[in-house]
């Protein structure tokens, strides 16, 4: 999980809807990197939970996410 900054409504006078920050998980992450003239990413930031424990697209709980990758390291 993690947390990122998008490009958001640049019309806005609001700072957090010209560049939202929202949790999206490593799978979600991945696709949005995959196309860069289509990725929303402004900036990678560190997890930060006060933005909720889910990720944005898939709805994916962050501890849910952390036992799916105990199962595939094992
Ligand atoms: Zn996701």
């Amino acid at each position: 999980m993690k947390s990122v900054m998008i490009w958001g409504n640049l019309a806005s006078d609001r700072t957090e809807e010209q560049y939202p920050i929202i949790n999206v998980c490593e799978k979600c992450f991945k696709a949005m990197n995959v196309n860069n003239k289509t990725n929303p990413i402004t900036s990678e930031l560190d997890f930060d939970e006060y933005y909720g424990e889910t990720c944005e697209y898939c709805q994916k709980n962050k501890s849910f996410e952390e036992e799916e990758l105990l199962v595939f390291l094992k």
